[in-house]
């Protein structure tokens, strides 16, 4: 790691100050990301401003309704909070599926939304990557890239946002509020991050020396029908694959209105405008559910690694909708749709030194285990399906290619 010099503010605008006169310095949250980067070789600022004792840690109501989240409140008293939980059950439900306990209690709301891409090539020094030297070249393309994006993504760079607190706040419309420089300014959160288009090395449309202060959610009285799914390799500690956030209004069995967000599928949190827009003033059935997945989703174009998203993020947006309604799903009937049950086994170490989850999928006379084995680190690659097993998953399962797949979902969904 370089050396830095480190400061602790006094107040917000000492911070900002600081870090205005030193374009190599960086604010520092709970340091449970940018620590890690800079210990990789990926950040190196030569200031840290530790931001995470100024007072912006409450949660309070807005005099028009709705809430102001501080910068410095934590995830896991975010995630606590009484009217988060009955409010925005779906932020809540965001922040438990995100990282872990000890993560949780540092992780800062600021630094959350700031968090960077898990992109394998950004995180190794040793290998090219457009976002971390501009023009040195994305790997990705033609190399790993499983978790990355299928959605937005350009030519030079198709990371995937990895937070999954920033997608349900997405979903939510909330607004990011900074102070800078030159002054306060607001902007709403599915504004605040970019697509990466020709300079991927930006995340967001925030400068350099910009403070986040506060993160304000507007009312939505029917939030509190919402929900986040999150699905990903391993039942905890890892980064979704897809994930889904969604509310929506239905009376009289036509859909009012609704608020949906993807994570997973692109280097922002997707706001699924389209996908919005086929439900309002139509009848809340899976048929109309699965056509508006749809209309979204025509617009992906994935790679031949991670072509599996598109099925898997239709597929758990109709189920979340489908849940939220009340319904049960008619179609595409998978055994684990239909009153199997799933339990992820206990730990263990293959052959290779993975590390292996079994996944049990169960149902009365039948079994079948899957083992999953995952990398030992989040830095050494995918995880893989024993080959027999795989194919004893797959004679179950109708999504034969997504064996893999289907049972990662699996344990996030059940277990
Ligand atoms: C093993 C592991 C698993 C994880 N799994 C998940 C997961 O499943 N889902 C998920 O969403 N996240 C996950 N995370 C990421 C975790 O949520 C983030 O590391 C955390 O939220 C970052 O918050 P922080 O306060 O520690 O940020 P820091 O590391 O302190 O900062 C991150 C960035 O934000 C900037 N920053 C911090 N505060 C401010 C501010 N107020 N204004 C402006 N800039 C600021 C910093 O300069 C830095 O660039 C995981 C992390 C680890 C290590
Ligand atoms: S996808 Fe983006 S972050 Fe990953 S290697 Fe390519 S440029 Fe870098």
């Amino acid at each position: 790691m370089n050396p830095f010099r480190y400061e602790r503010a006094s107040d917000a605008a000492s911070a900002v100050a600081l870090l205005a006169e030193n374009p190599n310095g960086a604010f520092l949250g709970g340091g449970t990301n940018l620590v890690d980067h800079m210990k990789l070789g990926v950040a190196q600022p030569d200031l840290l401003v530790d931001v995470a004792r100024l007072p912006y840690d409450r949660i309070e109501p807005l005099p028009g309704g709705g809430v102001r989240i501080g910068a410095t409140v934590r995830n896991s008293e975010l995630a606590a909070d009484r009217t988060i939980r009955s409010h925005y059950p779906m932020l809540t439900q965001a922040l438990l599926v995100g990282a872990s306990g000890q993560l949780r209690n540092l992780a800062t709301t600021g630094g959350n939304l700031l968090q960077r891409t898990r992109c394998v090539y950004f995180q190794d020094v040793s290998k090219p990557c457009n976002k971390r030297i501009a023009g040195s070249g994305c790997p990705a393309r033609e190399g790993y890239h499983r978790t990355l994006a299928i959605l937005g993504a350009s030519e030079a760079c198709i990371a995937t946002h990895p937070s999954d607190m920033a997608v349900a706040l997405a979903a939510l419309d909330a607004v990011v509020r900074v102070l800078g420089p030159n002054g306060e300014r607001t902007i709403p959160l599915v504004s605040f991050y970019r697509l990466p288009g020709d300079e991927p090395q930006r995340d967001t449309v925030l400068e350099h020396g910009e403070l986040i202060t506060a993160v304000d959610l507007p009312e939505l009285p029917f939030a509190t029908r919402s929900h986040y799914r999150k699905v990903r390799d391993r039942a905890s500690y890892a980064f979704a694959l897809v994930s889904v956030a969604a509310a929506i209004d239905v009376a009289d069995g036509v859909v009012r209105d609704a608020r949906i967000a993807f994570g997973g599928v692109a280097h922002v949190p997707w706001r699924a405008a389209k996908a919005e827009a086929a439900l309002r003033g139509v009848p809340a059935t899976e048929e109309v559910f699965s056509r508006a997945a749809d209309a979204e989703l025509a617009a992906a174009r994935p790679l031949p690694g991670n072509a599996f998203k598109v099925p898997l993020a239709r597929h758990v947006l109709v189920r979340t909708l489908l849940d939220l309604t009340g319904q049960e799903r008619r179609t595409n009937r998978e055994p684990h749709h239909t009153g199997y049950r799933h339990t992820a086994g206990p730990h263990r170490w293959s052959k290779e030194g993975h590390r292996c989850s079994t996944i049990r999928l169960r149902a009365p006379g039948r079994r079948c285990d899957v083992r999953v084995s995952g990398a030992k680190s989040a830095h050494q690659g995918p995880g893989r399906v024993d080959r027999r097993e795989r194919r004893a998953c797959a004679s179950w399962c109708r999504y034969r290619a997504l064996a893999r797949e289907c049972a990662a979902s699996c344990v996030a969904e059940y277990c």
